[in-house]
């Protein structure tokens, strides 16, 4: 048990789709410091509240999956916003689960620091850095989650770059233009997402 616990907003107990070829479980860190405009897990943006689940729990229940899953996880949120991360990674590990990342990539000093600890990174890119701000409400977090790319990719390890696409704020001259921005790295692994609109952040997005 880590002296300061991770802050478990959710948990999905089995999943064979988040992280790629794994049957895993996911772990909603609690808390993210972005606000984007389509977001639809308002309920994982405070740093704090009382839904968490206890991280005790959280290493019950991953003890009795031992042999099970593969993989875990850690999805958010942000999960690099909490400092308990590295710990928390550090545990899931020792029992023998492969560990994947769900990111925005706002933090690439944290990001490149547990990179060792990790066997795959879902990293979004969500706009070319210039419309970051407007979407997330987030000065400077463009560059930031940009750089985040930039040495995910040059560590090696396997990762997939997620755009998500809402047809009222990416228009099809600024695909292309994130198309030609993620060709800059090369050869990459690159994925576009629908936006599900149904509890979209700004209500002027949702479509119902
Ligand atoms: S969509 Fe944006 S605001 Fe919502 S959890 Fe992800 S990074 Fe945070």
């Amino acid at each position: 048990m880590t002296l300061r616990s991770l802050k478990v907003g959710g948990l999905v107990p089995m999943t064979t789709v988040d992280y790629p070829g794994c049957l895993s479980a996911v772990i909603f860190c609690q808390g993210c410091p972005l606000r984007c405009r389509y977001c639809h897990n308002s309920d994982l943006l405070p740093r704090e509240a009382e839904t968490v689940i206890p991280w005790r729990e959280i290493l019950d229940f991953l003890k009795r999956r031992q042999g099970l899953l593969d993989a875990v996880v850690f999805s958010g949120g942000e999960p690099t916003q909490q400092r308990a991360l590295p710990d928390a990674i550090a545990e899931v590990s020792a029992m023998g689960f492969k560990i994947g990342l769900h990111t925005a990539g706002i933090y690439p000093k944290r990001l490149q620091a547990i990179l060792p600890s990790l066997d795959w990174v879902g990293l979004d890119i969500k706009a070319l850095p210039e419309k970051y701000e407007s979407l997330t409400g987030m000065p400077g977090s463009g560059d930031l989650a940009w750089q985040s790319a930039q040495i995910l990719l040059e560590s090696g390890i396997p990762y997939e770059l997620r755009t998500t696409l809402h047809p009222a704020l990416t228009s099809h001259n600024e695909k292309a233009r994130i198309e030609e921005a993620i060709a800059t790295f090369g050869e990459s692994q690159h994925v576009w997402q629908v936006c599900r609109t149904d509890h979209c952040l700004d209500p002027n997005l949702r479509s119902s």
